[in-house]
This record gives structure tokens, C-alpha cells and sequence, in this order.
């Protein structure tokens, strides 16, 4: 298994380096592009550096008190091989690590293992809380299995464990606002020079969210949630080769350095997707209307049109092209709809952080209980 904690890695695709904790061809601090950052000198790149150590004992905390929870992996040493072994006296099901050998009691009982999904689906929403007032914003991502409609892990940026000053979300009153523009494809363009306008690509400025005075726990820069949920679902689904996100770069930098050995052996790929969909009940195909290049990157986007609706493809790790037509945001469409129809969660807005996680965190599982209606076997 990969080091799940090497962050301070070059996230190029293509590049040797790709997800090694050290090379030779790395040197740091770089102050090149005005932040402090890693500089590979084998593709040029300087992604930002992390506070190695912080993000080490926050990432620990968090993937032990997930597994604990969950039982899903081990959480000494995070090993997914684990048997049933035997009940406690009241009848809750043990489970046994077959690599360290520890023994525990996962709160939730383990439910049958689900199907592996074959692609991950995932997309960012902002939610309201009532923290220091009202109207915080927490930053929240979903993944869904991208065929069968469940969902396989949501994170807040919410967290109540201890967290390094370095991984905390900081607000400068700079809120990245939406971009709107009657075209697609100028809205891709301009969503990339927001990237560039960042102090740093993963630096995103999404509202305020200020926890109540002396509420427990923090709040998460976005990129560090983004880690902390893709390194979950990397020890859960290790075989993931195709990934299906927002257009939103540092989802890419978080995936593409938690499933680093595929993306090093071209064996990964990536894809965003940005859409405008008027009608979600078309059934008639896509039609291809050209590409177009776009951003810091020169990244090659395709353009489909389907009747009223329009998306915008870009394959980020090479990846088949004639896929493009296929792919889409559908399932968390789906998902996010549903949510809007449920009591608990439109009520939750006067609700603190940690509330509202755990409300979406048992809202999941109803979705997942009832998804039956999107899982087809
Ligand atoms: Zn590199
Ligand atoms: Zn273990």
C-alpha cells in the first residue's frame, strides 16, 4: 500500500514523480510563484507545500475514528483484510485485522460489503450552519458510485479533531463568486482564470464559516477535506481507475496523489465535466460539437450538445475520448435533488457544523437504503 500520508508530492500527470514522498529532482521551499512550494524539477511544476506533520496527526485521527466507526478497514494500521470475529457479550459483531492482528467493535455494524464501484462521481456543495452567526457556509463533498447511484463517502469540512493551525479554513472576505455566463464554454474559461486568481491553486475562498465562540472542533481549508476523503476511499476502493469530477483543481490534485501508482502506470483516469442541463429526461444522444482549449494547462475540453442541454468534457489523464459521451454528473444530480426533499435537511441550516455533518452523514445512509430505485442489481 502507498504511503497515505505523503502530500508534499509532485501531482503531475506524466511526471516520474508522480506521488513519490521524495526524489532527488525536488527541491523546497520554492518562493517562485509568490506561496511556498514543492519544485520538481523533472516537469517544472510547484505545487504548494502542506505542513507535513500537521496534516499527518489531523489525517491519522481522522482515517482511525472513521474505521472505528465504519469498520471498513483496520484502524491501527488501515488494512482493508479484516474477519469477523466472534460478538461481544451484548452481540455486536467483532472484527479481527488479519495483518496487525487488532480486534474491535465497529459503532455501526458492518453492513454487507457493497459492490466496488468501477467509477467514483464527485462533486462539492456549500451548505448553510449557524456557527459564530448565521449563514456559515460548510464546504462538503460527495462521492457516488458513478452506475449504481449509492453513495460511497461524504465529507464536511467540518472536523472535530485536532487540527493543525495550517489546515484551517481562514476567510479574507473574498468570497470566489459563481461563475455565470450564458455560454459553456466561456464559463470553462472563466472557472480556470479563477483557479489562476487563487493566492495558490488550492486556495479556494468559498464564504465565510466561523464556528460558534467555543464550539469544539475546526473548520478545514476545502483541499485538506478533499485529502482526507480521497485517502478514504483509496484504502476502500484501491482498484478506482476512472474518476469523474466537478471542474474544480484541486479535486484533481487530491485524487491523482491518493490512487498515484495507477496514475503513474497510465492506468487511471480523470475527467471533469461541466454541464447545463434543462431537460434531465432526454434519452436522445449526444451530439459532439468541436474542442476547445483552455487554462493554465492548455487542457483539451470536448463540447456535447443533447437537444436544450450542453456539456463540456476534458479528459485529464489521457483516458479513451470516444468515453466522453457517456459521462456525466448525473448521479449526484440525482442525490442532490432527493436532499433538497428532505425535512431533516432543510431544516438543518439553524443547526451547528457539527450537526449539520452528522445529519447529512444519516441522510446518506437513508439515500443509500433507498437508492434501490437507481441500483439496478
Ligand atoms: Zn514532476
Ligand atoms: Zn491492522
Amino acid at each position: 500500500m502507498t504511503n497515505p500520508f505523503a502530500i508534499n508530492v509532485c501531482k503531475t500527470f506524466g511526471c516520474r514523480n508522480l506521488g513519490l514522498a521524495s526524489s532527488a529532482d525536488y527541491s523546497w521551499p520554492d518562493y517562485k510563484l509568490g506561496y511556498p512550494a514543492l519544485h520538481c524539477q523533472a516537469c517544472g511544476s510547484y505545487p504548494p507545500l502542506f505542513d507535513e506533520q500537521q496534516f499527518r496527526d489531523w489525517l491519522s485521527v481522522h482515517l482511525t475514528a472513521y474505521a472505528a466507526e465504519k469498520g471498513h478497514f483496520c484502524p491501527s494500521c488501515y488494512c482493508k483484510e479484516t474477519i469477523f470475529y466472534g460478538h461481544n457479550p451484548q452481540g455486536t459483531q467483532r472484527i479481527q485485522c488479519r495483518s496487525c492482528k487488532k480486534v474491535w467493535t465497529p459503532k455501526q455494524q458492518p453492513a454487507r460489503e457493497i459492490t466496488h464501484p468501477r467509477s467514483i462521481e464527485t462533486v462539492p456543495l456549500l451548505l448553510p450552519f449557524q456557527g459564530a452567526s448565521a449563514g456559515q457556509k460548510l464546504y462538503v463533498l460527495v462521492s457516488l458510485d458513478a452506475a449504481r447511484g449509492n453513495i460511497l463517502h461524504l465529507s464536511t469540512n467540518y472536523t472535530q479533531h485536532q487540527t493543525g493551525d495550517s489546515l484551517r479554513y481562514c476567510y479574507r472576505g473574498n468570497t470566489e463568486p459563481t461563475v455565470q455566463h450564458s455560454d459553456i464554454v466561456q464559463r470553462v474559461d472563466m472557472r480556470e482564470a479563477q483557479f489562476l486568481r487563487r493566492s495558490q491553486f488550492d486556495e479556494i475562498q468559498y464564504g465565510s464559516a466561523v464556528l460558534k465562540r467555543n464550539g469544539k472542533g475546526a473548520i478545514l481549508r476545502p483541499v485538506i477535506t478533499a485529502h482526507g476523503h480521497f485517502r478514504i476511499l483509496k484504502i476502500r476502493f484501491p482498484d478506482i481507475k476512472t474518476h469523474i469530477i466537478s471542474h474544480e483543481c484541486f479535486l484533481r490534485g487530491a485524487i491523482i496523489t491518493a490512487w498515484a501508482d495507477q496514475f503513474r502506470q497510465q492506468q487511471g483516469e480523470i475527467w471533469f465535466i461541466e454541464e447545463e442541463i434543462s431537460d434531465s429526461n432526454a434519452d436522445t444522444p449526444w451530439h459532439f460539437q468541436g474542442t476547445t482549449y483552455h487554462g493554465w494547462w492548455k487542457n483539451q475540453w470536448q463540447r456535447w450538445e443533447q437537444g436544450k442541454n450542453r456539456k463540456m468534457v476534458c479528459a485529464l489523464t489521457g483516458g479513451n475520448n470516444s468515453k466522453a459521451k457517456m459521462l456525466s454528473l448525473a448521479t449526484s444530480r440525482h442525490f442532490i435533488h432527493w436532499l433538497h426533499q428532505q425535512t431533516k435537511f432543510t431544516h438543518s441550516a439553524p443547526l451547528s457544523a457539527g450537526r449539520v455533518t452528522q445529519i447529512l452523514l444519516s441522510l446518506t445512509q437513508d439515500y443509500n437504503n433507498c437508492a434501490s430505485l437507481l441500483i439496478s442489481d
